[in-house]
């Protein structure tokens, strides 16, 4: 039955089978240890801990991390980090500038679908001025279809006077919108050179995380909720540059709100993420993941290749099947996103100018085929097939093989 299933709910979503299968018998006996299982161990314990270290160990090694980042594994998923990031980097800036409470911070957010417009409104929430410096769906006629190349961002060119952003804030891939930074077939980049090097940059990867390799010093925070590529939700990885971590009441004498200890970075560096319970069974299937990830990569990895390069082969193969299927589908079938921004793990589309009869119609018959999941998100519609790592070329194929029987039907 399992195997029959083509899960491609965009998360949580589906996990490799034989990490799967080593957690379910790991739940009954960890180890050897009779009647003890890995969710009923300390997180002080030793087991626990050459868990945790090989999980950062292979984190590090698949991202080619470097020395001077943390490694933080919180909670709260993505959500959270919308307010983390926020609240950590005003208290850095603050104190960095020893600024008052009269002072405004700002952060700069490029807006390129829900996720990058909910964190900017959390910010706003929060008391940072989020500057729009991209708005996707001004530019898109009222959806998120499009990124525009770095020149054409409002970026302002400060005066010597004036005061930098704290961050510039955007999402590396919409989820809902099925718009990426270097989507399929492309190379449209964060635009790095235009930003000042002394702003931090701060990505959401929540949804293409480890699919692709990603110069991680570019980046002041990179962070992702596991529920997609890495494992089940219940944990966030947090990236950050060492010397953005501050101390947060220590912020306050320059006007930062207090923050929970909970959400600062520093306080989750300082404590190798065990500054409370994390989710221990959750840490524990990321690492079988990872593992997974490292010793039997989808394809073979080239000699110089960087690790994380197969996957990054993987999905432009599978979303490639399935934009092929929409661009000869002679416009029955029609990508949201622009192409040159088009998500290799969302694929978002419509059918027929959006006629949510035959949307219906197509999302019964992938299910009564094993293809479950291809809805859109409720607050788009139309159609979404997630094609995270674990889902199979076979499976995409068999989407793909659908939309064509499909549409010589229907169009
Ligand atoms: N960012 C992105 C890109 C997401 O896809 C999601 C959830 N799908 C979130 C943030 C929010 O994450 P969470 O539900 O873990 O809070």
């Amino acid at each position: 039955q399992r195997a029959q299933t083509i899960n491609m709910n965009a998360g949580p979503s589906p996990l490799p089978q034989d990490a799967l299968l080593t957690a379910a018998a790991s739940l009954l006996s960890f180890q050897g240890s009779p009647g003890m299982g890995i969710a009923e161990i300390s997180h002080r314990s030793k087991a626990f801990a050459d868990v945790f270290n090989e999980a950062n160990a292979d984190l590090r090694s698949l991202l080619e991390i470097p020395d001077n980042y943390k490694v933080l594994w919180m909670q709260g998923g993505g959500l959270t980090q919308f307010a983390a990031t926020v609240l950590n980097l005003n208290a850095w800036y603050r104190t960095k500038h020893q600024l008052s409470a009269a002072d405004q911070v700002e952060g700069w957010y490029a807006v390129t679908g829900s996720w990058s417009k909910k964190a900017a409104d959390e910010a706003t929430r929060l008391g940072v001025k989020a500057r729009k410096v991209v708005d996707g769906k001004k530019l898109g006629g009222g959806k998120f279809r499009s990124i525009p190349p770095g020149r054409e961002w409002d970026l302002p060119q400060l005066e010597e006077n004036q005061r930098k952003p704290a961050f510039v804030y955007y999402c590396d891939n919409e989820t809902v919108d099925g718009v990426e930074f270097g989507g399929q077939g492309s190379d449209t980049e964060f635009p790095f050179s235009q930003i000042d090097p002394e702003v931090p940059i701060v990505c959401d990867m929540s949804s293409n995380f480890l699919s692709r390799p990603v110069d991680v010093s570019k980046y002041g925070i990179i962070y992702a909720g596991a529920q997609k590529n890495l494992g089940p939700a219940g944990v966030t990885i947090v990236i950050v540059r060492e010397d953005l971590l501050v101390n947060v009441d220590e912020a306050v004498q320059y006007g930062s709100a207090p923050i929970p200890s909970m959400l600062s970075y520093k306080v989750m560096a300082d404590d190798n993420s065990l500054f409370n319970t994390p989710p221990t069974f959750a840490i524990y299937v990321c690492s079988l993941v990872l593992r997974s990830l490292l010793e039997s990569p989808p394809l073979p990895l080239a000699a110089s290749a960087a690790p994380l390069s197969p996957l990054s082969d993987f999905a432009d193969k599978k979303s490639a099947l399935l934009y092929t299927a929409i661009d000869e589908s002679a416009g029955f079938y029609a990508g949201t996103a622009d192409k040159g921004v088009r998500s290799r793990m969302n694929v978002t589309f419509r059918i027929n100018g959006g006629d949510e009869d035959l949307e219906k119609d197509f999302i019964k018959q992938a299910s009564d085929l094993g293809i479950k999941g291809v809805n859109g998100h409720r607050s788009v519609g139309g159609l979404r097939a997630s094609i995270y790592n674990a889902v199979s070329l076979e499976g995409v194929q068999r989407l793909a093989d659908l939309m064509r029987t499909f549409r010589e039907k229907h169009a």
